[in-house]
């Protein structure tokens, strides 16, 4: 024997309806089956409000309408293709039902309240429907089907909105009247009937405990839960986009997923195919040859630590705490005593060891009871100052790791909560199972979708997101959208989701928090109108709780510089080859720092100097291992390297300045470059990450121009008036020559002071050798001395200075990748 149950996604439709007819006829020609119903679709949610809206005397008879038509509309459909169904029995069903309830509403309308058994016996009307409909389709296939009556069978304790069912002597009813053989036995899920014989109800999505009891009483074989999704994931499907099947699970792990929130399954269904060892299968009635999850005796075949996350919402969280707790015997006991008394129920405990403070979770919509129960039991404490004011922390939910491997994995907390952390979710509080079998931390409520996502990357083997906005799309920033599209593919099949969710420029702005499309990305950006804002791209990573935003910013601007802080702070990495932040005051430079350790985002400026070269990463690994920075020597401009080098060939300054400028090697106004504010400004940025606290005007400009030369006008003509400096310039080269040696643009860190000049070097420096754009970077400290560190490569250009950006937005996914 078989026990199916059908859950209300999968009886929302005709089509869905009929889907289930045909796996129930499926399994009827196997083996014997019975059969558990819920309302279709979102039926008894409509019950429930048609009782709220009568207690406050409102119209319902629309509502009611409306459900009616809907039971007649599925029926139709129904007949459309299944023509020889009988609806006689439904309809007379439809019609008993509808008259029914508007005389129950009638009545709760004149008392302005719904006592527990009429409430049990409205709510539970859809799952009639449902089983009638499901017995004539049933028949109308040539499959005979017998309903069961569970207020007759199932045997039910407690309230009457939530109650339990006693399996022995439910078994016994089941044994005294047997089931006809060779009929689909069809039960509406969802009640039981208690020992005055009055219909009960057994929680909200009780129809899984339904089967499950069915199951236990006729000792099945297996018990199906059909549902809208292929199985139970390690967390819910709607808030995790990679959530991952899981092919088994334990009985136990099944209990806490579902104690914890994995609306899947109802908490209470395990207890009674545990009690009887019966296995159970999640399937999708939408897929029914998936595998489904089967939940069982162990843990089965995939052997993972952690099973799953699960999140609890609309909670509040009790904190009773005071001095007259200590040691105090039978607080805990009055405390929850007082909570069960007032029909509170207790979802989460804390306590901790200093015996100080009881700390536990209840639902929101409890918190009322509670504050009054409390109030009144401690009435004396509170008065006498033994305990403090009970304090009600609003809006929490919890998020829980499952897993029976856990107990003899490490580190899993650790990661638990460093995930959290990751994400700035704050934990107000934690509790483990002594089974260590479910972890849970209580958070706030608003940040339940990042700490679910945060959580799913770090301990599982799942997708990263790396999600970037990229401001200013010119040269470096043009060039980074076009590697990413390049390497888009190749990351995926690495587990490395990036998507361009953000392009702006002066111009405009375009936004998708899915990513944007990146073919023809240029002419959808041309059309753009739409303004930068940092607001806007705030709102957009807020809203769709975005884990892992990057702002790469490829401008040359204070501006957006400026809002780097803004950035960190609202959870953004920032990626960067602009140097304004690192060389605006020490002040802003400090608390950029501070932001983003605070925030836990990562700052990464690799490309401010050298380009592509590895610069700052060497020099901040240098550092923190205790070394010193002596003193720098460097080449840090990639087309004063090109134009000095043309200097030692024999080239004028103008000349070689006019190729490197039609080559694209200077700044679009060459006096960027030749002024030596850019290499002034790289020289600062080294100096800091070497410890030093200077000001940009600290740093001693020589400029690569005569003394005194006249840079003003327009861009042509400055360079038309170049050729002034021309003789200068020989005069020096030939000097230099003299002596054996060449002129380099250099910069440099002598005694803790910063200097940009023009240098006359022999063939023994490290510079000696460097022209054609290369940047070389010497340096000399305590451990490397006298032979420098010496760092050289191409140093400019928008290919390489975008990889290395590129290559800093990959580093901010930090550890997880190795790198
Ligand atoms: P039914 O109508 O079949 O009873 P439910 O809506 O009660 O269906 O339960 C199925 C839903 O549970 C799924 O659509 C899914 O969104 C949700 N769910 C939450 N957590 C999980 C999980 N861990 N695995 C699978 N589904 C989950
Ligand atoms: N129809 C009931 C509910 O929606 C029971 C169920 O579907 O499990 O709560
Ligand atoms: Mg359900």
């Amino acid at each position: 024997m078989r026990v199916l149950k059908f859950g209300g996604s999968s009886l929302a439709d005709a089509d869905r309806f009929l889907r289930a007819a045909d796996i129930i006829a499926n399994n009827a020609q196997q083996e014997e089956v019975a059969v558990v119903l819920s309302a279709p679709g979102k039926t008894t949610n409509k019950l429930v409000a048609i009782i709220e809206c009568a207690m406050r005397n409102g119209e319902v008879e629309l509502q009611i309408k409306e459900l009616e038509e809907s039971f007649r509309d599925l029926f139709q459909a129904i007949k459309a293709t299944l023509p020889t169904i009988d609806g006689t029995d439904f309809h007379n069903r439809v019609q008993t039902t509808m008259l029914q309830l508007r005389q129950f509403v009638h009545g709760i309308s004149l008392l302005g309240m719904c006592p527990d058994h009429v409430n049990a016996r409205i709510i539970s009307k859809g799952e009639r429907v449902s089983i009638e409909l499901m017995k004539a389709a049933l028949e109308a296939k040539a499959l005979p089907a017998h309903l069961i009556d569970p207020v007759k069978y199932l045997v039910a304790k407690g309230p009457h909105l939530e109650a339990m069912v006693d399996v022995d002597s439910s078994t016994q009813n089941f044994r005294n009247e047997p089931l006809p053989q060779g009929h689909v036995a069809i039960m509406p899920g969802f009640t039981a009937g208690n020992e005055k014989g009055e219909l009960v109800t057994l929680g909200r999505n009780g129809s899984d405990y339904s089967a499950a009891v069915l199951a236990a009483c006729l000792r099945a074989d297996c018990c199906e839960i059909w549902t809208d999704v292929d199985g139970v994931y390690n967390c819910d499907p709607r808030l995790v986009e990679d959530a991952r099947l899981l092919k088994s699970l334990s009985y136990q792990e099944a209990m806490e997923l579902s104690y914890f929130g994995a609306s899947v399954l109802h908490p209470k269904t395990i207890a009674p195919i545990a009690q009887f060892q019966i296995p159970c299968l999640i399937k999708n009635s939408f897929n029914p040859q998936g595998a489904g999850t089967l939940i069982g005796q162990d843990t089965g075949e995939d052997k993972l630590a952690i099973k799953g996350i699960t999140t609890l919402s609309e909670l509040t969280m009790v904190n009773v705490s005071g001095p007259g707790m200590k040691g105090m015997v039978g607080m805990a006991s009055r405390v929850f005593g007082s909570m069960s008394a007032a029909g509170v129920s207790i979802v989460l405990i804390t306590q901790s060891s200093s015996e100080y403070s009881i700390s536990f979770c209840i639902e929101a919509a409890d918190k009322l009871k509670a504050q009054r129960a409390l109030g009144d039991s401690f009435e004396l404490e509170l008065k006498d100052g033994l305990l403090e004011p009970v304090e009600f922390i609003d809006d929490v939910a919890i998020v829980t790791l499952v897993g029976d491997r856990m107990r003899t994995s490490r580190g899993v907390a650790s990661r638990f909560f460093s995930a959290l952390a990751e994400v700035n979710v704050n934990i107000v509080a934690i509790a483990q199972g002594s089974s260590e079998r479910a972890i849970s931390a209580v958070i706030p409520e608003d940040k339940i979708s990042e700490a679910i996502k945060a959580c799913h990357v770090n301990l599982f083997d799942s997708k990263h997101f790396l999600d970037v906005f990229v401001v200013g799309i010119g040269g470096v920033g043009g060039e980074l959208v076009d590697q990413i599209q390049r390497q888009q593919h190749k990351l995926s099949e690495k587990g490395i989701v990036i998507r361009v969710c953000g392009l702006a420029n002066s111009k405009g702005l375009l936004l998708d928090s899915e990513g944007l499309p990146l073919d023809h990305w240029r002419d959808r950006m041309s059309g753009a109108t739409e303004e930068f804002s940092l607001a806007r791209l705030i709102a957009l990573v807020q809203r769709n709780h975005i884990i892992n935003p990057v702002l790469v910013d490829c401008t040359a601007s204070d501006l957006i510089a400026n809002q780097y802080a803004d950035f960190l702070a609202a959870g953004f990495h920032v990626v960067t080859p602009n140097k304004k932040a690192n060389t605006s005051s020490m002040a802003y430079y400090h608390q950029l720092r501070e932001v983003a350790r605070s925030s836990r985002r990562k700052l990464m400026y690799e490309t401010t100097v050298g380009a592509g070269l590895p610069v700052i990463e060497n020099l901040q690994n240098l550092i923190s291992a205790g070394d010193e920075l002596e003193r720098f020597t460097g080449i840090l401009s990639g087309s004063l390297s090109f134009i000095f080098g043309k200097l030692d060939e024999g080239m004028t300054l103008s000349q070689a300045t006019e190729i490197a400028k039609s080559n694209g090697f200077t700044e679009p106004d060459p006096r960027d470059d030749l002024s030596g504010m850019d290499v002034a400004r790289k020289l600062l940025i080294l100096a800091r990450e070497a410890g030093m606290a200077l000001e940009l005007e600290d740093v001693v400009v020589d400029q690569a121009l005569p003394p005194g030369f006249d840079d003003s006008g327009s861009v042509d003509e400055f360079m038309a008036r170049l050729p002034q400096a021309d003789a200068y310039f020989s005069q020096l080269i030939d000097e230099a020559k003299q002596e054996g040696k060449v002129l380099r643009y250099v910069g440099e860190i002598i005694d803790g002071k910063c200097r940009v000049s023009i240098a006359c070097v022999d063939e023994n420096d490290p510079m000696f050798k460097i022209k054609d754009g290369e940047n070389a970077l010497a340096f000399y400290s305590r451990y490397y001395n006298p032979i420098p560190l010496v760092l050289r490569g191409y140093g400019a250009g928008t290919e390489v200075t975008a990889a290395g950006v590129f290559s800093d937005v990959m580093r901010t996914l930090g550890w997880k990748l190795g790198v």
